[in-house]
């Protein structure tokens, strides 16, 4: 049987190291999944238990009749353009104010919460399913994560690194378990979300040997960063996964 015309690009050194930073940054991701969940976890249940205390509503109160829509007011920048009615987000007239508020007094009140939590004010609502979030933390998640491309995410599992880094960028709080500066653009969070985007969009999947050498060195820092993340035992199982990766 004739060689297949692309056995050549597979056994490429360059292609080969494509598929080595790709198996890197899938391996970082999960090494810093269960952190991320975790984090995010305690401010969802921190959001609840602030909002009954602020507002004299009992311990354990939840609410899912607020959707998205009801809880952004229109037009929001970013989310939607208003319009006079022709607004796409806002689609049902009827969920277009909310003059009252949610009628437990809750999912507004989270809305602040989590707009106060964003390092840049500015959530990605369009992402979230309001609705949810007294119950599904990924769904508080989702709103620290870009502004595109996770609406039907429900997991961290199902959360591509893009997403799973930049929870712990935007969601300020992540500062108090992060010695790095993640105020900085250079910051390690930062450069391990250029490494994903540089093998996301490696127009001819491949990757230099010095590239890869230096995703290696920069994502086996960001899995060492002593705050937390060095003595957490996920990201210690991703450093052993990359030093296998990297010897061959
Ligand atoms: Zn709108
Ligand atoms: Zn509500």
């Amino acid at each position: 049987m004739a060689t297949p015309l692309y056995s050549s690009k597979l056994s490429g050194s360059k292609s080969k190291n494509w598929i080595k930073a790709g198996l890197a940054v899938l391996f970082t991701k999960e090494g810093i999944e269960p952190f991320v969940y975790d984090e995010i976890k305690q401010f969802q249940q921190k959001c609840l238990k602030d909002i009954s205390n602020n507002n004299g509503i009992p311990a354990g109160s939840t609410c899912f009749s607020c959707c998205t829509e009801n809880v952004i007011v229109c037009p929001t920048n970013k989310i939607c353009n208003g319009g006079r009615g022709k607004c796409k987000f806002h689609r049902n007239a009827a969920t277009q104010y909310l003059p009252f508020g949610c009628p437990n007094k809750i999912c507004n009140n989270f809305k602040n919460e989590i707009q106060n939590a964003h390092r840049f004010h500015c959530p990605s609502f369009k992402n979230t399913d309001a609705t949810q979030w007294c119950t599904n933390p990924w769904e508080v998640a989702k709103c620290f994560m870009p502004p595109d491309g996770y609406k039907d995410v429900t997991s961290a599992a199902e959360t591509d690194f893009n997403g799973i880094i930049s929870v712990i960028i935007n969601y300020k709080a992540f500062q108090s378990k992060v010695q790095d500066d993640l105020s900085k653009t250079c910051s390690i969070f930062a450069q391990g979300r250029e490494i994903g985007k540089a093998v996301r969009h490696s127009p001819q999947l491949e990757v230099e040997d010095t590239d890869l050498q230096q995703y290696f060195t920069d994502l086996l820092n960001l899995l060492s960063d002593p705050a937390y993340l060095s003595t957490n035992t996920d990201a210690k199982n991703a450093k052993t996964k990359l030093l296998q990766c990297l010897v061959k």
